[in-house]
C-alpha cells in the first residue's frame, strides 16, 4: 500500500537576487514496510525533499507547485496546526545529529513523555509506554535511563533514544537524515538494524537519506538518486546495483573504494550551484557520456526496463 506519494514537487528559494529553483519536478513514493533511499553529493536536494514533507522549510523556500500525498490525504494543503499533529505522531524525524534534537536542559524522561502525552492524550500510563519504547531500541537500565540527560549519554544511545520517541507514537513513516553520519561503524550498524527490526516488525516506512552507498545496498529496498535538485535514477535497490544507468550512478559507484584496487576514481567537476544556470542536463558538464544533445535539451525520466532514468543515452531503446 502506498503510504507516501511525492507528485512533480517543484520548490525553490528566494534569495536578494530572484527566485532560484533547487527542486525540479521530484516525484517518488514509499509504501508500508519499505525504505527507500535518497542519495547523493551535498546539496542535490536531499534533505530539502525530506524537509518538504513535513513542511519544515525555511522561510525563504517557496513550494511552486506538486503534490505530497499521504494515507491519500495532500500535506500541502493541511494547515500548520494540521501538520503538527501528523509530525511526530504519523511521520517522525531522526535527525543527523541527535543532540540538536533533544533539549540538553531535560532530562530524557521529560522529553519523551512530551512526545506522547502531546500525541496520545488518552494514554493511561506514559511512563510505562516511555520505558517500553526504550527497551524495544535496546537500551539497557530503561528506568534508570529516563533520569538521564542527554550530556549523559553516548551518541548512539541519543539516536536511539530519538528512535524510541518516533516509535513511542507508532509513526508510519519515519524519515531518518544521515541517521548514523555522526556515529562510530559498529553504533551505525547496530542503528541500522534497529531500523530494520522496526521496518519488519511494525510495518514502518523509512526514508533513508544518506551519501553512503555501502549503507544503501545493506538495507534499502529502493533507491532515488538525486543530482542538481532532479531525480536521474530511480529504480529497486537489486536493480540499481546490479545494472546503474545513469552515468551519474555509475561515476558514484566508481568513485567507491574497492578492495580490488587502491586507486578511487573522482567525479571531475562540481555539482551547480544555486546561482549556476546550466541549459540541458544538469550532469553535462561533468559527464564522460555527453552528446550534443545533452547541452541544449534536458532529459525526463524515461522507464527503461523498470529502471526510471533521465539521460538520452536510453532515448532510443524506450
Ligand atoms: Fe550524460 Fe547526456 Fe545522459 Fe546527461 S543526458 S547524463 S550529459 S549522456
Amino acid at each position: 500500500m502506498t503510504l507516501l506519494d511525492i507528485k512533480n514537487l517543484n520548490l525553490g528559494f528566494n534569495l536578494s537576487n530572484g527566485f532560484k529553483q533547487v527542486l525540479y519536478d521530484v516525484s517518488l513514493s514509499v509504501n508500508k514496510g519499505e525504505m527507500l533511499a535518497i542519495v547523493g553529493e551535498s546539496g542535490c536536494g536531499k534533505t530539502i525533499t525530506a524537509m518538504s514533507i513535513l513542511k519544515l522549510l525555511p522561510d525563504i523556500a517557496e513550494i511552486k507547485s506538486g503534490k505530497i500525498y499521504f494515507k491519500e490525504e495532500d500535506l500541502l494543503q493541511k494547515s500548520d496546526f494540521q501538520l503538527q499533529k501528523i509530525r511526530g505522531k504519523n511521520i517522525a524525524l531522526i535527525p543527523q545529529d541527535p543532540m540538536t534534537a533533544l533539549n540538553p536542559l531535560y532530562t530524557i524522561e521529560d522529553q519523551i513523555l512530551e512526545v506522547i502525552k502531546l500525541h496520545q492524550p488518552n494514554i493511561k500510563k506514559p511512563r510505562e509506554l516511555a520505558i517500553r519504547a526504550l527497551k524495544t531500541v535496546k537500551i539497557p537500565n530503561a528506568e534508570e535511563r529516563l533520569k538521564s540527560y542527554p550530556h549523559e549519554l553516548s551518541g548512539g544511545m541519543k539516536q536511539r533514544i530519538i528512535i524510541a520517541m518516533a516509535l513511542s507514537c507508532n509513526a508510519d513513516l519515519i524519515i531518518a537524515d544521515e541517521p548514523t553520519t555522526a556515529l562510530d561503524v559498529t553504533v551505525q550498524a547496530q542503528i541500522m538494524k534497529l531500523l530494520n527490526d522496526i521496518k519488519k516488525e511494525k510495518e514502518t516506512a523509512i526514508i533513508l537519506i544518506t551519501h553512503d552507498l555501502g549503507l544503501v545496498a545493506e538495507n534499502a529496498d529502493y533507491v532515488a538518486v538525486m543530482y542538481a535538485g532532479k531525480i536521474v535514477e530511480y529504480a529497486s535497490k537489486t536493480k540499481l546495483f546490479e545494472n546503474p544507468l545513469h552515468p551519474y550512478t555509475k561515476a558514484l559507484f566508481k568513485s567507491l573504494p574497492n578492495m580490488t584496487s587502491n586507486k578511487l576514481i573522482p567525479i571531475e567537476g562540481h555539482p551547480p550551484s544555486i546561482n549556476e544556470k546550466i541549459n540541458g542536463c544538469f550532469f553535462h558538464p561533468r559527464c564522460s557520456y555527453v552528446m550534443d544533445l545533452c547541452a541544449v535539451k534536458s532529459p525526463i525520466l524515461l522507464d527503461i526496463k523498470g529502471t526510471q532514468c533521465a539521460c538520452w543515452l536510453y532515448e532510443k531503446n524506450t
